[in-house]
């Protein structure tokens, strides 16, 4: 039976979505699910771990873990790591899990697989699927020793909570940090009543279609009709139009809303990559030929200016 350990995050004493994801992977893969999760919350987190396939968690909350300190976490997971045994080791690739994933495969001399899609045993080991070449082609690579790494892309596993176990708790010992980095706080991009582009349902991202920065007000209004956050293309944030917390794709966030609508996006290759993996996928553009539109389920033809504030108000009607 495979050991598999997930490094989990917390938000707000909280596993994050992807460390659910980590989670249900692990649960698909099968074998013994142990999840560690680090900082305030993390054994009142244990309900909810268990919930999604974990039947062990290693917490800690000393308060090194308040603020990200990567020599006190990857301290911490290599102890839990090699008292644990575990054969694979999931971690978000988050801008943390990816640090966190990097350090330990280096300290273990391990294989490590970066945004994987999917993670399966071999028999032998286990066997990962990752995008390579800009999510142009999948590549299949086999893991071989113990432990492994692999760091998980967000949003792309379904998650599972379908565990019924309710987990074990054991306490971990935090390492001492020799960290001269020392991190003073996390601020959310995400203003006050906005949706956070990452967790949302509903996504309406705009693209260099819509000519300048006083234009993305016709993109919020729709998304504000929707309940949805915001999102841009590359083009917008180069231009400075939008922050690159709103950016959408290959070198910004991958997402897999529910329902994602892009406005004036003319959908390359590296877009694409960023939202793929949408429930519906609604693309309003007036060259039909874009290639946004050969991964739409809805296409609109239209100039948006002219399309965008009737469907917005006939929306709110
Ligand atoms: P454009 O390609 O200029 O498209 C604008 C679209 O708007 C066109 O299809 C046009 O028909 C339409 N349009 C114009 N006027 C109207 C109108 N009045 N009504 C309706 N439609 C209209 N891009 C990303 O988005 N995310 C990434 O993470 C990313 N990473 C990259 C990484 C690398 C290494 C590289 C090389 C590129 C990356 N890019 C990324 C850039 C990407 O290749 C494209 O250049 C970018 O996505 C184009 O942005 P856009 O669709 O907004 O602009």
């Amino acid at each position: 039976m495979s050991k598999i350990l997930v490094l989990g995050e917390l938000r707000d004493g909280q596993p994050t979505r992807p460390t659910l994801e980590c989670l249900s992977l692990a649960a698909k893969i099968g074998g013994e699910v142990g999840v560690v999760l680090l900082g305030q919350g993390a054994a009142a987190a244990a309900a909810e771990a268990g919930k999604h396939g974990a039947t062990t968690v290693w917490a800690a909350e000393d308060a090194v873990f308040a603020n990200w300190d990567l020599a006190a976490n990857a301290g911490t997971c290599e102890a839990a790591i090699r008292s644990t045994a575990a054969e694979l080791v999931l971690v978000p690739a988050s801008t943390h899990g990816k640090e966190l994933a990097a350090t330990l495969a280096a300290r273990f001399s391990a294989a490590l697989a970066s945004e994987v899609l999917d993670v399966t045993a071999n028999g032998s080991g286990f066997s990962a699927t990752r995008p390579m070449y800009a999510g142009k082609v999948r590549a299949t690579v086999n893991l071989s020793g113990s432990p492994v790494f692999a760091t998980v892309r967000p949003n792309v596993v379904e998650i599972k909570n379908d565990g019924t176990a309710t987990p074990k708790v054991e306490t971990l010992t935090a390492a001492a940090s020799d960290s001269r980095v020392q991190s003073l706080g996390t601020e959310s991009k995400a203003a006050a009543g906005q949706v956070d582009l990452s967790e949302a349902r509903v996504v309406v991202a705009g693209g260099r279609g819509l000519k300048g920065p006083e234009n993305f007000g016709l993109v919020d209004k729709l998304a504000e009709a929707l309940g949805g956050a915001v999102g841009a293309s590359r083009m917008v944030v180069d231009a400075g139009w939008k922050g690159h917390a709103f950016q959408v794709g290959q070198t910004g966030k991958v997402i897999s809303p529910e329902l994602y609508v892009a406005v004036g996006i003319s959908g390359a290759i590296q877009h694409l990559v960023g939202m793929q993996n949408s429930g519906c996928i609604v693309a309003i553009n007036n060259n039909p030929d874009a290639p946004i539109f050969k991964v739409a389920d809805y296409g609109v033809v239209a100039d948006l200016f002219e399309f965008l504030p009737k469907f917005t108000a006939e929306l709110k009607n």
